[in-house]
């Protein structure tokens, strides 16, 4: 089974996605972190990407794509992928599309976690003040949030239009958004 986990900066999926995948035993896919690791490595994709993701922007369609056709191959996203931060943008959702119609497989279910933009503003400084990430200045998560609205929230109707969307209310804490969490996830396996 393979889910897509959509939602603003700083509205906790990543934290949600950890935990479900070692419950359900499936692969955790964050685009983030994989991205982090190459700037950390300094490798070619780190380098082209450092710049871009401490502008708060995203990184080129074809670059994200190839990433994540490379990634969905390993032999650990064979009992199923949680994909963290990726689709982010329509046209990776349509290539995301192809590449799993050609693998004969289908999405199970699109998760979007929904938070009221001052909560979110509120998690973000929290996150600034403990993890240091580069990308963590009040500027830089503005601009972070900003390109979430215009760029990835489309996909919100992109993914309800095609029924694959579940809304899970992620205002409180990790446990009762994981409860949620795992209500929504039951009811779809559930459905199907
Ligand atoms: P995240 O850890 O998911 O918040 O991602 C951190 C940064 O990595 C983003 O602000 C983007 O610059 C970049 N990034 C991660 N995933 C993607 C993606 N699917 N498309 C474009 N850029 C991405």
């Amino acid at each position: 089974m393979k889910y897509v986990f959509l939602g603003a900066p700083g509205v906790g999926k990543g934290t949600q996605a950890l935990t479900l995948a070692k419950e359900l035993g499936l692969a955790h896919i964050s685009t983030g972190e994989m991205l982090r690791a190459a700037v950390e490595e300094g490798s070619e994709l780190g380098r082209q990407a450092k710049g871009i993701m401490d502008a708060g922007q995203l990184i080129p369609d074809e670059l994200m794509i190839a990433l994540i056709e490379k990634r969905i191959q390993a032999d650990d996203c064979g009992r199923g992928c949680i994909l963290d931060g990726f689709p982010r943008t329509v046209a990776q959702a349509e290539a995301l599309d192809k590449l799993l119609d050609a693998r004969g497989e289908k999405l199970g279910g699109v998760v979007f976690f929904v938070a009221p933009r001052d909560e979110l503003v509120t998690r973000l400084s929290h996150r600034r003040a403990h993890e240091g990430r580069a990308d963590d200045t009040v500027e830089v998560q503005e601009k972070r949030l900003k390109v979430y609205e215009e760029q990835t929230a489309p996909l919100v109707d992109y993914y309800e239009k095609i029924g694959l969307l579940v809304r899970v209310d992620a205002v409180g804490n990790i446990g009762e958004v994981y409860s949620r969490l795992r209500e929504a996830v039951g009811a779809r396996a559930g459905g199907k």
